[in-house]
């Protein structure tokens, strides 16, 4: 009998990760090889109508829509995702593996210190699917005045939130529950036939986490509809707690079926080619470390995302002038804006113990019920606990007083998650993981090319990229995630449904945050300092605007300034963030980018 800890335990799941890993990679290459053979391995001009680059969230509903009408390439570095990532339970194990991830670094960080001394490495997701394919699944579209702020910033009423609701409609399968007495109709709201399912986390705990919100004076409301300051319940891009992602939705079922489309996987594009009238017409990249070309006839398109579609836009001569001249890289247009405004979510974790568990509101489960509850999962009908998504998730969002201030009264900043996991045996406590996090940040990095390492002949973007997010540099924004410590703590500790579940604050704080008396503003200010981080919602480092803004990469339309037939379609290009985690929202930008090159090739 296979032992509770030999199914669950992370030590397996790597052992099983680096097995698919290895597997995916070397099956992968004999089958490249093979096929090169009658080339000699040269470098074979291969032409498509687009050459799309990263087939991560975008990538992969571009792919998947662009190969209905045209003939496509898509590239990607990484290969299939592994099993487990069919179960977002094992997602952190998967983000920490180095077979299906990019390990990036940051400089150290002047508003965070940590015990790291302020660094803030991230990991992405590197397979089919991008970070699509590990992340936390958690699917908030936004605030409607986060898309109305967008139209106002691009001057283009087509990213207004009533007319981007029908791409969110085209893609999903909506089949969650509507709370709230917003008057939502399922159908004008939400889609019912798309390739992404959506389904509402509803954990025992959820009445009691809005039995808090409301005794706080706070509405029960729907997250997604008519995003509002509320408690709400979590929702999930999955169907019977299984991942749903743009890998599983859009492109995996049309794999092997459209000899239109050809998906290239172990595929690291280096840089675009762009001729002398500025226009792109292909991509060098590398398949298994063997230099290849394939042309564009139409367009190239980079969803490589946040970190890494500067890089290659700088490798390719298209970047800040001082940093291609001092890179010694021919400068083919000077946009100063490409890799700065790096924008992201910032966040700590606070960490509360209840003392009178009830086992019907936090789940326990035995010894072996894990692994139980595991098999049952993995069956065809996926039942048990892990497919109800039982393993609770609730959430609330906050206008705090600095918005309020700007006269966004309506506008939430604030992100509040409880978090509790299974409780293994009566005995063991229940821990529930407050994630405290500020949405709308004004601090803003910079993703830096790294000019010396590129000087010494290093072209692998993850290696040439230094993370530098400043977060938390801004005053106001610090200000805002003390607010929303003071959110939590009140739900937590001060009213009656948490009382009686005997909340009690167990975080552990780093010592040389002990000196401040305990709970003090200074305390606190201590605490964010060493415990903030990403949130892993990275964007912004090719932003979209006006061309009257010179610090705009690309337009309304996702085509890059200055260069032809080159657009970018990934987080990358969001100016300001949502009040959301962004998977939601760059899944919305691909339906959209797709529509516009619709209708622009459609002669
Ligand atoms: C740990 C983690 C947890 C997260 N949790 C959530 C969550 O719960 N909910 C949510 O809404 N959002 C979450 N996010 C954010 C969300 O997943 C990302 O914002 C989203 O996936 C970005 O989509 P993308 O298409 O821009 O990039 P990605 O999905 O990252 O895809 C980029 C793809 O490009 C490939 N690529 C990179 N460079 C090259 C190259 N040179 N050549 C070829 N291919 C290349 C990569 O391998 C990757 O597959 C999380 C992110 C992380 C990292």
């Amino acid at each position: 009998m296979l032992t509770n800890t030999f199914l669950t335990g992370a030590a397996t799941i790597q052992l099983i990760l680096s097995y698919y890993a290895n597997y995916y990679n070397q099956t992968d290459l004999a089958a490249t090889l093979e096929e090169m053979k009658p080339d000699f391995g040269l470098p074979k001009i291969e032409i498509f109508d687009f050459v799309i680059v990263g087939g991560g969230t975008a990538g992969c509903l571009l792919a998947s829509r662009l190969s209905e009408r045209y003939t496509v390439l898509l590239l990607e570095r990484g290969g299939p995702p592994p099993p487990p990532t069919k179960n977002p339970y094992y997602g952190y194990q998967i983000e920490q593996h180095p077979g299906f991830n990019d390990h990036f670094s940051s400089t150290p960080q002047k508003g965070i210190k940590g015990a790291d001394g302020g660094l803030n490495n991230v990991t992405t997701g590197r397979m089919l699917g991008g970070s699509g394919s590990h992340n936390g699944n958690i699917y908030n579209r936004g605030s409607p005045h986060d898309y109305d702020n967008y139209a106002k910033l691009f001057n283009d009423e087509s990213w207004k939130y009533e007319n981007i609701l029908k791409y969110y409609k085209r893609f999903e399968s909506f089949g969650g529950i509507v709370f709230g007495d917003q008057n939502i109709t399922r159908s004008d709201y939400f889609g019912q036939s798309g390739p992404i399912h959506v389904e509402t986390n509803l954990p025992p705990i959820l009445p009691t986490w809005f039995q808090a919100g409301i005794e706080l004076g706070y509405k029960v409301q729907d997250p997604n509809a008519l995003q509002e300051e509320s408690f709400t319940p979590m929702v999930k891009s999955a169907k019977n707690g299984r991942r749903s992602s743009t890998y599983t939705g859009y492109l995996k079922k049309i794999m092997g079926t459209r000899s239109n489309l050809r998906v290239l996987m172990y595929s690291d594009v280096d840089e675009v080619l762009i001729n002398e009238n500025k226009t792109a017409y292909g991509v060098v990249y590398k398949r298994h470390g063997m230099p290849q070309i394939a042309h564009a006839s139409k367009e190239v398109i980079l969803s490589p995302s946040t970190f890494t579609t500067p890089i290659i836009l700088i490798k390719s001569g298209v970047g800040p002038k001082d940093v291609l001249l001092k890179a010694k890289i021919p400068v083919k247009h000077h946009l100063p804006g490409v890799g700065k405004n790096l924008r992201d979510h910032a966040g700590v974790f606070l960490e509360f113990t209840a003392t009178n568990s009830s086992d019907e509101l936090l789940p326990v489960v035995s010894e072996t019920g894990l692994e139980k509850e595991l098999l049952k999962f993995q069956s065809v009908e996926s039942s048990g606990f892990y497919s109800r998504n039982d393993l609770g998730h609730a959430q609330a969002f906050f206008v705090s007083q600095v918005a309020k201030k700007r006269g966004q009264t309506g506008w939430p900043d604030i992100q509040v998650v409880f978090k509790q996991t299974a409780r293994v045996g009566k005995k063991s406590p229940q821990r529930v993981t407050m994630h405290v996090i500020v949405n709308r940040l004004e601090s803003q990095g910079e993703v830096i090319f790294d000019t010396d390492k590129y000087l010494q002949g290093v072209r692998d973007a993850v290696e040439l990229a230094k993370i530098d997010y400043n977060l938390l540099t801004d005053e106001e924004d610090r200000l805002v995630l003390m607010e929303a410590i003071n959110h939590t703590l009140k739900i937590m500790e001060e009213t009656t449904p948490m009382r009686a579940l005997g909340m009690n604050f167990t975080q552990a704080i780093p010592s040389v945050c002990q000196t401040f008396p305990y709970r003090s503003p200074e305390f606190w200010t201590c605490y964010m300092q060493q415990m903030a981080g990403s949130w892993w919602h990275q964007s912004g480092t090719c932003k979209m605007g006006q061309k009257s803004d010179e610090f705009a990469v690309v337009d309304s339309k996702f085509r890059v300034f200055g260069i032809n037939k080159l657009r970018v379609v990934d987080a990358s290009i969001y100016p300001v963030t949502l009040n959301a985690n962004i998977n939601a929202a760059t899944i919305m930008i691909a339906e959209k980018a797709a529509e516009d090159l619709f209708n622009e090739y459609a002669s």
